[in-house]
């Protein structure tokens, strides 16, 4: 037989088209091969110093030099993995909610992996569920839900010219949710816009989730970086306490600093103790077919500092100088543009600016500031040396410019 022939009867990959390269990898590319010392890097939703480094943090270098010297076994933990870091990071998540019963919880690769099983676990529960997405939102929140083949629908959240919630718009939305589906809404420092519900928008929605009976999935990918640990989470508990389902993914990859580490969280409520231990079973059983055991390390080393004041108290306030850095830089951008004051008061890493595509690509081939098309910029990328250009760069493209 030729090896034409062998080759023949397969079909699976001979009529793939080239795939689109994921906006951001591209962006970093370019960025990568931008000559100009004086460009300026606001992609990528990573921390950034002062000095433009994203450094581990002290308590995770502590942390992991007790590992080095102290594991003593590469074997695996579990599927719902390291159940010590669970019980150590809920009283950061959920404060004094925390001991209740109806929450159960594990660990997870990221934030994004609390999602993916979020949405597996919805998927086998209700295959009808419609997950609700505010627009603009993390563009991955659609494609994790759809990849366990659940149907997403958009409301509107986020006007870009007036920098504010469309709170009426997104309520008269919400109306058509319906019995069974799944709102998700972001925890805190909303991502892409930095705009956060207000107490009494978050008290608004919560009456709308239980008159409708709809499932509340909070993304808390950011906590900490906003207003502090318990103020960042205090929405999300209030809805959580208030409803008799819900589901919380946690991302430690920004308060922690362990991107690469893939370390998070997801817990489930259910109306009772024994129906969110079942739920969590069924998660993980989702775990087993994705990615089996999720990697260890990132929760050894959040359960070594969270059960150490000393290293607990140590990223507390290295986690608060990061915060004051963020708002920092957002007050002096606001005060350098004055056409957007808004900025100041949003909260978290990112803010989306009124800018149109074109004028992106004109920031980015004219001044080397790369910052996704969609005009979100990582307000982390500014500092002093670099933010009075950026003012200046950007000022004649936005509307009032
Ligand atoms: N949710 C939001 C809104 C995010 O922006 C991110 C990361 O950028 C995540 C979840 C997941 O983060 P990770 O999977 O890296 O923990």
């Amino acid at each position: 037989m030729s090896l034409d022939m062998a080759h023949g009867s397969f079909g699976l990959m001979a009529g793939l088209d080239d795939q689109p390269l994921d906006p951001m990898l591209s962006l970093l590319a370019l960025l990568r091969n931008d000559p100009r010392t004086e460009k300026i890097d606001l992609g990528i939703g990573v921390y950034r110093d002062a000095l433009g480094r994203t450094p581990v943090m002290r308590a995770v270098k502590a942390a992991e030099q007790t590992l080095v010297d102290g594991q003593v076994s590469k074997s695996y933990v579990a599927a719902e993995g390291d159940a010590r870091f669970v019980s150590l990071l809920a009283p950061v998540v959920f404060g004094p909610l925390a001991s209740d019963d109806c929450l159960s919880g594990l660990q997870t690769p990221g934030g994004t992996g609390a999602l993916r099983l979020a949405a597996a676990l919805i998927h086998r529960l209700n295959p009808t569920a419609r997950v609700w997405l505010g627009t603009p939102t993390w563009p991955n929140h659609a494609t994790l839900m759809q990849a366990a083949g659940l149907q997403v629908v958009e409301h509107p959240f986020f006007d870009t010219a007036t920098q504010t919630i469309a709170f009426d718009a997104m309520m008269g939305a919400l109306s058509g949710m319906r019995a069974g589906d799944v709102l998700l809404l972001h925890g805190c420092c909303h991502n892409p816009t930095g705009a956060e519900l207000s107490a009494e928008q978050w008290q608004a929605v919560g009456d709308l989730v239980l008159r409708k009976g709809v499932v509340p999935l909070i993304d808390l990918a950011y906590q900490g970086l906003g207003h502090g640990l318990d103020e960042d989470a205090a929405q999300a508990r209030a809805l959580v306490a208030r409803v008799p389902e819900a589901i919380v993914a946690v991302s430690c990859s920004k308060n922690f600093g362990l991107y690469r580490d893939r370390i998070g969280a997801l817990w489930v409520k259910g109306p009772t103790p024994q129906a969110a231990r079942r739920a969590r079973d069924l998660v993980t059983l989702s775990a087993r077919t994705l990615w089996s055991m999720p990697p260890d390390h990132g929760a050894a080393v959040v359960g070594a500092i969270l059960s150490s004041d000393t290293l607990a108290a140590d990223w507390r306030a290295e986690l608060a100088d990061m915060r004051s850095r963020i708002t920092a830089m957002r007050r002096a951008l606001s005060a350098a543009v004055p056409s957007l004051p808004e900025i100041a008061d949003q909260t978290g890493m990112f803010a989306l600016l009124p800018l149109t595509r074109d004028a992106v690509l004109r920031l980015r081939a004219d001044h080397g500031i790369y910052m996704v098309e969609s005009g979100r910029i990582n307000i982390a990328g500014l500092h002093d040396g670099n933010l009075d250009a950026f003012a200046a760069a950007i000022s004649p493209y936005l509307p009032q410019g």
